[in-house]
């Protein structure tokens, strides 16, 4: 394997840290995973998009525009729940309002679904990858999990939405079942795998160039 100081860096666009601790886990034998709070800070990108790949085009596109040669994966991602009309969605991370926590979205969640059973409970997570370079985009990926919205909180793992997110054929929740099977199932992990061929690629016109 490759000493660590020749790995080249992978810039994660978030400074979400559940988020990067994910992508080190699935990239970080090949790639230093490096996130924004490595950086000096840069005006901030409005997710304007509608959808979550064209949120992650916005922000692929803004950041690799502003760091040129740093190679930028963004995730746009989120919980969509049918029974709530697709919401929280694109919205995930502000559900409850401008100064929402992962604590207040899912309280939030949880009364909005109270009078909900069985298949109401019906949820997804979405990823959408975009890798970019220079303002290029080089390749998307997305990836999706389902699952239901549990009644109440279990867990403590994860980040978000994970205590109330029971993957489909797991009888616990993200939050109770650890790091290693989130990654065998997540979305993101599934944009992330379908991502490799491509970062392989890039990877090896990276060390070319070198
Ligand atoms: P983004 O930074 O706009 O992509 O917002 C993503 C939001 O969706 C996060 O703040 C979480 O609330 C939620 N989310 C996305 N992926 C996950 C996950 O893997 N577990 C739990 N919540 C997630």
């Amino acid at each position: 394997m490759a000493s660590r100081t020749s790995l080249p860096v992978l810039w994660i666009a978030t400074t979400n840290r559940g988020k990067t601790r994910e992508f080190r886990s699935l990239f970080g034998s090949k790639w230093i995973v490096r996130d924004l709070h490595c950086l000096p800070r840069l005006p901030p990108v409005r997710e304007t998009g509608k959808t979550f790949m064209a949120n992650a085009r916005i922000k692929a596109l803004a950041l690799s525009s502003a760091l040129p040669g740093k190679l930028i994966l963004a995730d746009d991602s989120g919980l969509v729940v049918p029974s709530l009309g697709g919401r929280p969605g694109v919205r995930s991370a502000r559900y409850s309002g401008p100064n929402a926590t992962n604590e207040t979205n899912r309280a939030k969640l949880l009364h909005a679904m109270r009078s909900f059973s069985g298949r109401l409970r019906k949820a997804y997570f979405q990823a959408a990858l975009v890798l970019a370079l220079n303002g290029r985009v080089l390749g998307t990926q997305t990836g999706r999990v389902w699952g239901r919205i549990t009644t109440e909180e279990r867990g403590t793992g994860g980040f978000g939405y994970d205590p109330i997110f029971r993957p489909k054929g797991f009888f616990g929740t993200f939050g109770e079942l650890g790091a290693r099977t989130k990654r065998s199932v997540s979305h993101r992990s599934q944009a992330a795998r379908r991502m490799e061929a491509l970062l392989s690629r890039v990877r090896a016109i990276l060390r070319a160039k070198n």
